[in-house]
């Protein structure tokens, strides 16, 4: 800006006396300095697939308008200090030079192409970091299950390329390895699922070796478990929409696997004995493992046969299926 003003004593445009700015007066000089570059276009690419959209070299999703109004006033350059304000394609710059206000207003076309982003080329391409595999889970849980996955691929603006059935489950491909570690580790939380994970190579790109990582969850099983509910020793029997319960005094109890929060768990072992005598409600028998003899209650589903399992809880002996 220094170089810009000089001691010359008449302005070449209109005579007049006094200082001068590349020899000129300031009102010759404010008339025809251009203190502002502002672009005249700028293009703002569309995917034809998603709602991403890029301006300049960066491909983004959400606030066009915002994001365009910030990318044209980077733009933008000046030799003074100034304020920019971006009005629909209207750009107003304003700023100061020499105590006097200094203003230039501009049209801004925008231009509109088309393409594939980046992550839509890739999922077209079948591409994919991840495999997560579901399995055991039942028609309820999926639906829960897919919630789930959409939402943390999409948290991490990736994709699912493929959604495949299986057989006992369903495998999704997915575009971010991370994406589908959050989904899995999700999943396995709110299902109690076990969760498994496994990588392996599947090539290199510029020099570094590329895994693929599989995350496979098997919902639980819950037939056959134990666990006490009020107080009450309880055995699952059968897993549905509802689960199936058979207590210890033979009744029988209907909860969805979401009331089990409140149930403790309990690892009891199963061991054999055999059956001595039925009756119509007990059955006689006798441990395998010390020949002790008791009296228990019959299960419902007992099919009959000279062995049973029990199992020992707080000292008593119980007869399952
Ligand atoms: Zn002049
Ligand atoms: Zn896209």
């Amino acid at each position: 800006m220094l170089s810009l003003l000089c001691s010359k004593m008449f302005c070449v445009e209109c005579g007049k006396k006094g200082k001068t700015y590349s020899g000129l007066c300031l009102d010759c000089y404010l008339k025809k300095k251009k203190f502002f570059v502002i672009p005249s276009e700028i293009v703002v690419t569309f995917c034809r697939n998603c709602d991403a959209y890029r301006i300049g070299n960066e491909w983004k999703k959400g606030m066009l308008w915002k994001d365009i109004e910030e990318y044209i006033k980077n733009q933008i350059k000046a030799d003074i200090e100034y304020e920019c304000k971006v009005e629909d394609n209207k750009v107003i710059c304003r700023g100061e030079f020499e105590g006097r206000e200094v203003m230039e207003e501009k049209e801004i076309k925008i231009k509109e192409k088309q393409k594939l982003c980046p992550q839509c080329s890739l999922m077209k391409g079948g591409y994919f970091e991840a495999v997560l595999q579901i399995r055991g889970a039942e028609k309820e849980s999926l639906a829960e299950i897919d919630e789930i996955v959409k939402r943390r691929v999409k948290e991490k603006q990736s994709f699912i390329s493929k959604k495949e059935k299986v057989r006992g489950g369903i495998d999704y491909y997915i575009g971010n390895k991370k994406a589908a570690e959050k989904a899995a580790k999700e999943i396995k939380e709110v299902t109690g699922g076990e969760l498994t994970i496994s990588s392996s190579l599947v090539g290199m790109k510029d020099g570094k070796r590329v895994y693929r990582n599989t995350y496979s969850i098997r919902m639980p099983e819950y037939a056959g478990k134990f666990v006490k509910i009020d107080g009450k020793l309880y055995r699952i029997v059968s897993s549905g929409k509802k689960l199936e319960l058979e207590g210890v005094d033979g009744k029988t109890l209907h909860v969805y696997k979401d009331e089990l929060k409140r149930a403790v768990w309990l690892e009891l072992e199963e061991r054999e004995a055999t059956v001595l005598h039925e009756d119509k409600d007990t059955l006689h028998i006798m441990d395998s493992r010390d020949f002790k003899t008791y009296v228990v209650r019959k299960p419902k589903k007992w099919k009959g046969g000279k062995k049973i399992n029990i199992v020992e809880h707080e000292g008593k002996i119980y007869a399952v299926e």
